[in-house]
């Protein structure tokens, strides 16, 4: 179990690495720690292992191992991913993304912008989903790339990946989506989504920071971000972090062998946490789509009081909560993401992110059931609420 007295409700943030994934990784600190491009054996027989890892990562999405590239984050293969585009497309300049990606995605097409690209921001509806009419409409002669996300780490809305990906391939215009909110959550098949790039993070995926993959398709032209050394195929230069690797190859063998049963019992968890809260707690409303939705995560706008307030008297408790996106907290601008959608800044303030995991359990969702009604009573200056100065 985790630390007994914390209740972690933010897993969209990070996770908890898995204890079988520290083990997995632990010969590689203590006896395995040479260098994979080393001649003799105490190295290079890492390479076996690395290969092992990728194979594991490979089928946790369909992919061939080939086409798996390990890379330092997240954010490191978003940016890695629209860099290629443009590099394998010299004569095209214009990049096509969303108002409500990432900051790992939308920092760096607002880079682009600055040094001359052209990069459109495509809107959302005020449920948060897309317009994939909208996605064709923008296409243009000089498009080099399409990245838009799979699934939103501040509301949990999905997009329709695979219609987005056919209208790009008709287009004959490559097509990047940011799928790190995905794995362990739902079934994950690039053949079918047919994708030119996805990008991943191992520690939203209980294995440690610091370690991502690209997934390039077999015929897509790449070229790299990071140059040095051979390693990857050429592709991504730098000594592999060897551990981790065998890490996110352990996480992403454990996430396919609980995927069918942990979507069904986090999906009940969330919905016991969201309708609970949402029945009990008058003027409180849901943000984002109700079912094209990740099963983990649940957003909730709490009238009249700032979410900022909500987090830290869950703190008191040791309830781990999140409010607008965990880059931004202690700022006072908005999420990008809920304005986006159309909600006012103090709508968007009051916005609290409840994300849920492996390690949640009902008795959690319940102690937090309890003490909401009263937090908000107290934030709200209900006085005399009967829950009230409870807690
Ligand atoms: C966490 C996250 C990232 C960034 O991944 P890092 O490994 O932390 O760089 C990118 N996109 C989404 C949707 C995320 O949730």
């Amino acid at each position: 179990m985790p630390d007994r007295k914390v209740i972690y409700f933010d897993n969209n943030a990070t996770t908890r690495v898995a204890p079988e994934v520290i083990e997995a990784m632990q010969p590689y600190f203590e006896k395995l720690w040479g260098n994979p491009s080393s001649v003799y054996r105490f190295g290079n027989q890492l390479h076996q292992a690395i290969e092992t890892a990728r194979e594991q990562c490979a089928a946790m999405v369909n992919a061939d191992p080939r086409e798996i590239l390990f890379t330092s984050c997240g954010t490191e293969s978003n940016n890695t991913a629209l860099h290629s585009a443009l590099v394998t497309n010299p004569g095209k300049r214009h990049v096509i993304t969303t108002a409500v990606e990432h900051s790992a995605n939308m920092k760096f097409g607002k880079h682009l912008k600055q040094l001359g690209h052209d990069v459109t921001f495509l809107p959302v509806e005020s449920d948060g989903s897309i317009d994939i009419h909208l996605v064709e409409k923008s296409i243009r002669k000089d498009t080099a790339v399409v990245s838009i996300m799979w699934a939103n780490n501040e509301t949990g809305v999905l997009f329709p990946i695979e219609e987005i990906a056919a209208i790009c391939r008709a287009h004959d215009v490559l097509f990047h989506t940011d799928a790190v909110q995905v794995p362990g959550k739902l079934k994950m098949d690039v053949r079918e989504l047919d994708v030119d790039f996805l990008s991943l993070s191992a520690h939203k995926l209980h294995a440690p920071k610091g370690i991502g993959l690209l997934y390039v398709k077999k015929r897509t032209k790449f070229s790299p971000y990071v140059f040095g050394g051979g390693q990857e195929g050429g592709r991504r230069a730098g000594t592999e972090n060897v551990p981790y690797i065998i890490g996110f190859g352990r996480a992403a063998q454990l996430a396919m062998e609980s995927l069918d049963d942990e979507q069904t019992r986090v999906r009940k968890l969330r919905d016991r946490l969201e309708d609970g809260i949402l029945k009990t707690i008058p003027r409180t409303v849901r943000t984002g789509a109700k079912e094209a939705r990740l099963p983990n995560t649940s957003n909730i706008a709490f009238e009249g009081i700032e979410a900022e307030g909500i987090l830290l008297m869950l703190d008191q408790l040791n309830v781990c909560a999140s409010s607008g996106s965990a880059c931004t907290t202690g700022s006072l601008t908005p999420s990008h993401v809920l304005t986006a959608m159309g909600l006012s800044a103090a709508r968007a303030k009051s916005c609290l992110r409840l994300s849920l995991g492996l390690y949640n359990t009902e008795a959690e969702v319940d102690f937090v059931l309890e003490k909401m009604p009263g937090i908000i009573a107290k934030l709200r200056g209900e006085h005399g609420h009967k829950h009230a100065g409870k807690s």
